[in-house]
């Protein structure tokens, strides 16, 4: 059986039929999940499908892919990132100078029950027939230095597109940075194809941001294609969902990050969930995301140490939400607190700082 887009549709599981026969549920949930799919509809790589603990009400495999009633609440914005404003076309999103963020198309190999852009995967937006215009704008504005690669999923592009894909990209002059980001290392790792890494391995250095939330999502496989991007020349960062009844505790995340960094890979971003509609059941209370930093400041090695950001509704930018460690000033006296609580002191007596005149700033 083929999708749309010609690829085998047998590894997904997309029908409720198919829920039912594999997994415990109540007539109740079964209507539920129906009428959540309606709205938010639901697809799940078999490979994902197996790191379920059937019998585990609390499994984070679980909350993350099977649809959930509470999706259906109004709280929340359709779009509060404002992405459609900042769309130079339906393909391209440039919020912050310097970079922008290239859609490949709006399907990812896993729905993810909490996603940002809930508002755009699984439905039918043909995002790609405006690529030609996004490469015609790319050339013109000489000031993207970056591209981070996106979607949906890039890597669910079949090989000849991606290539494709990247290869504009590389032929403009003025773009220096590909970064692709992704979650098909974790939900479905057999999709990345050879093709796939021979084409990143073309154009490499890349920058790959892998999308992770749980130490369960660290298989043998995930280790494999993370070893097979090393070996294309891939830079690799991972970020990670806060997500409540999932990885909100700070011993579940520092076990994932020191794995992640025991593999190679470094934490990138903790993010705040964002206010979208349908995910607010998801939100980890900002002073629990706080206290989980200030923990991992305590207990783990800085660099397997995220940024914790929120991406605010209404304006542009992912702001630093971590634990204020400065607690007073008195003078030039500052207070701060040690990571054991104590408060010791230092002296911001630094003279003030000025314009030495070396042209850095001006020149291109
Ligand atoms: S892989 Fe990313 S873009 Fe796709 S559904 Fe999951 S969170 Fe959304």
């Amino acid at each position: 059986m083929k999708d749309k887009e010609g690829r085998d549709t047998l590894p997904f599981i997309t029908k409720i039929e198919e829920l039912k026969k594999r997994l415990t549920l109540s007539k109740k949930k079964v209507k539920e999940i129906e009428e959540t799919a309606r709205v938010y509809p639901f697809r799940i790589p078999e490979f994902y499908f197996n790191l379920i603990e059937k019998d585990n009400p609390y499994c984070p495999i679980k909350k993350q892919c099977i649809p959930d009633i509470k999706e259906l609440s109004s709280h929340g914005e359709v779009d509060p990132l404002i992405e459609e404003k900042y769309s130079i076309t339906p393909s391209f999103i440039k919020k912050y100078s310097g970079r922008g963020v290239f859609l490949t198309g709006t399907q990812c190999a896993m729905y993810c029950r909490f996603c940002n852009r809930k508002r755009l995967i699984g439905k039918n937006h043909n995002i790609r027939a405006s690529f030609e215009e996004t490469f015609d704008y790319l050339k013109r504005d000489i000031t993207i230095k970056e591209v981070i690669v996106s979607g949906g999923d890039p890597l669910m592009l079949p090989p000849e597109e991606f290539e494709f894909i990247l290869r504009k990209f590389a032929k403009i002059d003025h773009i220096k940075i590909i970064r692709i980001s992704s979650r098909m290392p974790v939900v479905y790792p057999e999709g990345i194809k050879q093709k796939h890494i021979k084409s990143i391995k073309n154009l490499s250095p890349i920058w790959f941001i892998v999308h992770i939330n749980h130490p369960k999502e660290i298989t043998e496989e995930f280790s494999k294609t993370v070893r097979n991007l090393k070996n294309a020349g891939c830079i690799i960062l991972s970020h990670t969902v806060l997500l409540r009844g999932v990885n909100d505790c700070p011993y579940i995340l520092r076990e994932l990050f020191e794995r992640l960094v025991l593999l190679g890979i470094k934490p990138y971003y903790l993010f705040q969930v964002d206010e979208v509609k349908g995910v607010s059941h998801f939100k980890v209370r900002l002073r629990k995301g706080i206290e989980i930093m200030k923990i991992l400041r305590q207990e783990t090695s800085g660099i397997a140490m995220p940024t914790y950001v929120i991406d605010i509704t209404g304006a542009a930018g992912k702001i630093p939400v971590d634990y204020k460690f400065i607690k007073n000033r008195s003078g030039s006296k500052l207070f701060i607190e040690d990571l054991n609580g104590n408060i010791g002191h230092y002296r911001d007596d630094g003279k003030k700082s000025s314009c030495i005149k070396c042209s850095i700033c001006y020149k291109k």
